[in-house]
């Protein structure tokens, strides 16, 4: 079942978006047994990316396939020790402090992390991130951190139905991301689309997907 999932939707998704960028498919693999997730991965998914730094640990060693990992959900600044050295990129900084501690705890440990900028496209309070006003500013001073990389932005999109407001959103979070990647040309992805939105996403310009339900079925609450 996951691995025809995987494979339907890898068969869906297009090698290009409009920008001639190539697409990537990052498995949102929180609450899912490292079975099912070993399953993906046997059929093609070469991402994964957990919200959860105690999945994240928990499941770290049982995996099989050696995975890119992601970390794409809250993370608290006290936790950021048990990922170090361990994630390729950390999708959700969405906030200084956090970017602060991340290049701290990296130039400790020798390493250099990948990261992006998470932008909270709707504003909304129930998520984290820079707002599109904020997200220059924030650029700039992550920039300047020692052992980080930006290498683009992660977008939130509000949960909804209405097509044309998340389209204008989609497309002003890609205007930010080239105008950033402007100053520096070092971004390379803009994480961006779910399971319900991906389509429209990488039509706006998204070259990285996130995806849980499609390829796991509905999560146990
Ligand atoms: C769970 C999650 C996803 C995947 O959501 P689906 O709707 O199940 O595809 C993507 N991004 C983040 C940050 C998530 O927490």
């Amino acid at each position: 079942m996951i691995s025809e999932n995987v494979k339907k939707l890898l068969g869906e998704v297009p090698l290009k978006n409009p920008f001639g960028e190539s697409v990537s498919v990052v498995a949102a693999v929180k609450t899912q047994h490292v079975s099912a997730i070993n399953e993906a991965i046997a059929a093609g998914i070469t991402k994964i990316g957990d919200n959860h730094v105690q999945e994240f640990r928990d499941k770290y060693a049982e995996i099989t396939g050696n995975p890119e990992r992601h970390f794409i959900g809250h993370l608290q600044t006290n936790k950021i020790k048990y990922l170090i050295g361990k994630c390729d990129l950390y999708q959700s900084v969405d906030r200084l402090p956090l970017a602060e501690e991340l290049a701290k705890r990296s130039k400790s440990a020798g390493v250099v992390s990948n990261v992006l900028l998470q932008i909270n496209a709707g504003n909304e309070e129930t998520k984290g991130g820079f707002s599109f006003e904020e997200a220059e500013s924030a650029y700039a001073a992550v920039k300047k951190m020692q052992a980080l990389n930006v290498l683009g932005i992660m977008a939130m999109l509000p949960f909804t139905d209405d097509e044309e407001l998340l389209r204008s959103l989609a497309t002003k979070v890609r205007a930010v991301y080239d105008k950033l990647n402007a100053q520096d040309g070092n971004f390379k992805y803009l994480s961006m689309g779910m399971s319900g939105d991906w389509k429209l996403c990488v039509e706006c310009g998204s070259n990285m997907i996130r995806v849980g339900t499609t390829l796991f079925g509905k999560r146990n609450a």
